[in-house]
């Protein structure tokens, strides 16, 4: 067995703990059975491996925190512990994207009255019964209709009147023939020579026809599209009520962590979760703030989560969830009086994740590491950010594709697996998939969810879900 650059690292002096988690994976390594989730080392530990061993076991139904949860049940929990935030009454200009507060119904029928579909000539369709090119019926045009305008009176037999898309048409008229099909006689600009007939109703388009005065135009819960914006205004809206914007603090936590441009000192790296978080709940509509770095320390951690408690609705931490001596994020929710519903979870990358709960606002703490910070965001804060505001569907869309790579989880919990889709559907591995690769993230469009200990071969049909949701 070749040592590995970590491997050697974990045996210099007073790393024993470390040398023992790397050892116990090399040999897991070269055995074929990689063991995802190693022995904590004994410092870190702030319970013993068999009190945790034993929450974890799958016949534990309870509602212990330290059980590892399914996917499901964790989105679950969260969605049951995030309040609705209630609605706040906006124009429809600035609605795209938000989510229907209440249900909004039709002021006006669409179209509001009988007009033209086509520029031409409104007409009576039983005075056209005979015409053809080779023997046209002339029809004296007797007016104008402009759009905007109303025609006074009605049309008689044998005569028409010039209208255009989007006019109304006269009373006594059942069709419109289109300009193309009509010529003026020439030396006579009153006379029109039709040389189609037309249908009754022919290029007519009906009050009400689209949508009915009364009628809903959207319900409580669904997404403002541009398309609704379209529908409401024409209906006789200019605002809305929608839910409330969520109102998001965002922790990074860790004392290595610094922010660019300034230069970096030994042992320190730049913080990167709180501007990709924020930039994903931006995504659905959520206020992201940013809060200062917070060092490690249970006091700093207290402090900045109570504040960020203080000035939001809901707060979102990185770092310090797991059993480290210096993961202080659980100690400080418990410092606050809050409570800790739930802290692991049985997915790749992003094991150790936390919902915890200040009076009635919620805290997600995500993990450190940038892959499993959007992972778990994705899959987790996200909706509960959704229906915060109420809205109907909080799931992630997905689009069918087709591996062309081979991808392979050998481990124990599903793999949220980096990849790219094209726009024929072909899927391949983004790079890297340990959780502090930033660069196969960067290049990555979609996650695949790989089962545990499963592999998946070219060819195969998977569901990608795309990152920018
Ligand atoms: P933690 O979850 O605090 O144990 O951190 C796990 C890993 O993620 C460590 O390598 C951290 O240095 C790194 N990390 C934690 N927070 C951040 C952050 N905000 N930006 C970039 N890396 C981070
Ligand atoms: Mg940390």
């Amino acid at each position: 067995m070749s040592l590995t650059r970590s491997y050697r690292a974990a045996i210099a002096p007073n790393n024993w703990s470390t040398f023992c988690v790397c050892l116990v994976e090399s040999l897991a390594v070269s055995t074929g059975r990689r063991q995802v989730s190693p022995p904590l080392p004994v410092h870190q530990q702030i319970l013993s491996s068999d009190t945790i061993r034993r929450f974890d076991s799958s016949d534990d139904k309870g509602n212990n925190p330290l059980r590892m949860l399914s996917l499901e049940e964790a989105i679950e929990r969260s969605l049951a512990a995030t309040p609705k935030l209630g609605g706040e009454t906006i124009s429809l200009a600035n609605a795209e994207g938000r989510f229907a507060a209440s249900d909004a119904k039709a002021k006006v029928s669409l179209p509001a009255f009988d007009n033209s579909a086509m520029d031409g000539y409104a007409v009576r369709s039983c005075d056209l019964k005979s015409a053809t090119a080779d023997s046209p019926v002339g029809l004296m045009c007797v007016g104008v209709i402009p759009a905007g305008t109303f025609p006074a009176g009605s049309l008689e037999s044998e005569t028409c009147m010039k209208i255009y898309t989007g006019s109304p048409i006269p009373d006594g008229t059942d069709a419109v023939i289109m300009q193309e099909d009509c010529r003026s006689t020439p030396g006579d600009g009153a006379t029109i020579l039709c040389n189609e007939r037309v249908n009754p109703w022919e290029n007519i388009r009906l009050q009400g026809e689209d949508i009915r005065e009364g009628d809903a135009v959207i319900s409580n819960g669904s997404r403002i599209t541009a398309g609704t914006i379209g529908l409401l205004t024409a209906s006789g809206h200019d605002r809305i009520e929608v839910g409330r914007r969520p109102r998001v603090g965002l922790l990074a936590t860790g004392s290595e962590l610094t922010e660019p441009p300034g230069c970096l000192k030994p042992g320190e790296i730049y913080e990167s979760n709180r501007a990709m978080l924020a930039s994903l709940a931006a995504r659905v509509n959520a206020e992201p703030t940013p809060y200062p770095i917070v060092p490690d320390s249970l006091d700093n951690t207290v402090a900045a989560l109570e504040r960020a408690f203080a000035e939001n609705d809901v707060v979102v931490t990185s770092g310090g969830v797991s059993v480290g001596d210096h993961d202080h994020v659980k100690p400080a929710i418990e410092r606050l009086g809050g409570s800790v519903d739930f802290w692991k979870i049985a997915v790749k990358p992003g094991k150790p994740f936390v919902l915890g709960q200040v009076g009635s606002k919620p805290l997600f703490g995500l993990p450190g590491n940038p892959v499993s910070a959007l992972v778990t965001y994705l899959l987790i804060v996200r909706p509960a950010l959704l229906n915060m505001q109420g809205a109907r569907e909080w799931r992630l869309t997905k689009r069918p594709g087709c591996l062309v790579d081979e991808l392979v989880n050998r481990g124990d919990r599903r793999h949220f697996m980096r990849v790219t889709i094209d726009d024929r559907g072909l899927v391949l591995s983004a790079g890297g998939q340990r959780s502090h690769m930033l660069s196969s993230l960067a290049k990555a469009n979609g996650l695949v969810d790989l089962p545990p200990k499963s592999r998946w071969s070219k060819g195969e049909r998977v569901e990608v879900i795309p990152i920018d949701q």
